[in-house]
């Protein structure tokens, strides 16, 4: 299914978006949805959210974007909710599978949202099922969740520090009570999670872009172990677990996160701005005209062509309405392949040396069909430039991937990549280049996806499997 997914793009997939939100004197599901729909590309698949009201934790989730699953929120009621908006493979793309995950004890009762994904799920549910418990998905989320009530007659911060002992692995995790929002974060602060203020009450999320849409302003990152407590006495942040060294996910910056939002300082924006300047230093092309592959490559084919002084130009359009689907095109269809989502602007292209700027090569389907698509329209060159450095490892840490062994990077030269995908020729940023552009240490960043060594320990069996099969984050679960 992955090698042929060029209906969706070949692009790696982030497994979730998360919101925890206080509004005290209003109702909280309101503000959920909307920093939902901010953190809409994290995750299409599914969207859920949890409200606390009158004592008790209500939740309501379903398949589809987050617009299309709330339409009403009457049946939401209380002043404080958590959100989810998922994506996963295919597979697993069950409503079970869809979160908030709601647990009950005899001592309480949780609903968990959780994005990332653990490495030692395997040993934890084997533990959890010999203890008698009844694991209702395949998710390691719902691993946390179980954890997480299991251990809440030690008070819901207490529980968090001691699944965090437990619990290895990735993760930014909103939880719920009947009384509290709680946020957590990895000790390696792999995914992102942010905390901010409200006129009324605080919100912690993913991402700060959906602070903008609730009018809430950032206070900071939640750091690396960090827990951000919310309740009725507003807003309180302890070290739950001992912080390692801060590893954020290099590709958050690079792709995954909007560029509005703002992490480890820099608005997204700029980051990739500069990562487009860093790469016309690194690889200069002789050519005509620089060209985004939309949306994500635009800032770096600005800093491209600022550096550089060749004229910025779109020379493709993408349908923006097109989000995954259910329903297949046909035959004729999948042989336009890429033209589902973008449209040459054929007067701009012809005739053209094009500097092609893209985020990132997975595959290489995708850019091998841009390719064909600008040099069908009469453009006379394609020199492809790559903020990300060649991805020649599997993620581990819940971003889904293709299998080892369809990264082209992993299995082809740079050359062979660049006659493979039809390019004049072919230049990535180097690891030191992207790091750069960013303006903090490589040893703030997790890069293992570019480098092969994993901040955090990777259990050999899931490396194996990850050779075979790719998708990590649900296989790891699926298994088992
Ligand atoms: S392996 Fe790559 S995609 Fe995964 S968390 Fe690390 S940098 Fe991000």
């Amino acid at each position: 299914m992955h090698g042929e997914d060029t209906w969706h793009g070949d692009r790696p997939k982030e497994e979730c978006g998360v919101v925890g939100i206080w509004t005290p004197g209003s109702q909280a599901a309101r503000a959920a949805f909307f920093s939902l729909q901010a953190l809409q590309h994290r995750g299409q698949e599914s969207a859920g959210i949890a409200v606390n009201g009158g004592g008790q934790v209500t939740m309501r989730k379903g398949m589809g974007l987050v617009g299309a699953v709330f339409t009403d929120l009457s049946d939401l009621q209380g002043e404080m909710a958590i959100g989810h908006t998922r994506y996963s493979t295919t597979g697993a793309s069950v409503l079970a599978n869809a979160q908030p995950i709601h647990c009950v004890s005899t001592v309480g009762e949780i609903a968990v949202a959780h994005n990332g994904n653990l490495v030692n799920t395997k040993e934890l549910r084997d533990e959890l099922i010999a203890e008698g418990a009844d694991l209702q998905t395949t998710a390691d989320s719902e691993v946390i969740a179980q954890l997480l009530v299991r251990n809440l007659h030690l008070g819901v911060v207490n529980a968090v520090a001691v699944v965090m002992k437990r619990i290895q692995g990735a993760y930014a995790v909103t939880v719920l009570t009947p009384d509290m929002v709680l946020g957590f974060r990895d000790p390696h602060g792999v995914r992102p999670m942010v905390v901010g203020r409200l006129a009324e009450g605080f919100i912690v999320a993913s991402e700060s872009c959906a602070f903008v849409p609730v009018g809430a302003e950032l206070i900071n990152e939640v750091g690396p172990g960090e827990v951000v407590i919310i309740d009725q006495n507003g807003l309180r942040m302890a070290q739950a677990a001992p912080p390692q060294a801060h590893n954020l996910c290099l590709f958050e910056m690079i792709y995954f996160a909007r560029p509005d939002s703002r992490m480890y300082g820099s608005l997204i924006y700029d980051a990739r701005e500069r990562m487009g300047m860093e790469l016309a230093v690194e690889k200069p092309a002789d050519a005509d005209i620089v060209v985004p592959v939309p949306d994500s490559g635009v800032p770096a084919a600005i800093g491209y062509s600022r550096v550089s002084g060749i004229p910025f130009c779109e020379g493709m359009m993408k349908n923006r309405y097109i989000h995954r689907t259910f329903i297949q095109p046909d035959q004729r269809m999948r042989e336009l392949g890429v033209r589902m989502k973008l449209s040459p602007l054929e007067d701009r292209i012809r005739h053209k040396r094009i500097v092609l700027v893209d985020d990132s090569i997975v595959r290489a389907t995708t850019t091998r069909q841009i390719v064909k698509m600008l040099l069908d329209q009469g453009a006379k060159e394609v020199h492809v430039r790559i903020t990300a450095p060649p991805i020649k490892h599997p993620c581990f840490y819940g971003i889904d991937m293709a299998s080892t062994k369809e990264l082209a990077a992993a299995t082809m030269t740079e050359k062979q990549i660049c006659n493979h995908v039809g390019a004049t020729s072919l230049g990535y940023l180097s690891i030191a280049g992207a790091v750069r552009a960013v303006g903090r240490p490589a040893s703030e960043f997790c890069l293992a996806c570019f480098d092969g060594r994993y901040p955090i320990a990777v259990p050999k069996e899931l490396s194996k499997m990850a050779f075979e099969e790719g998708a990590v984050g649900e296989l790891a679960t699926v298994k088992v």
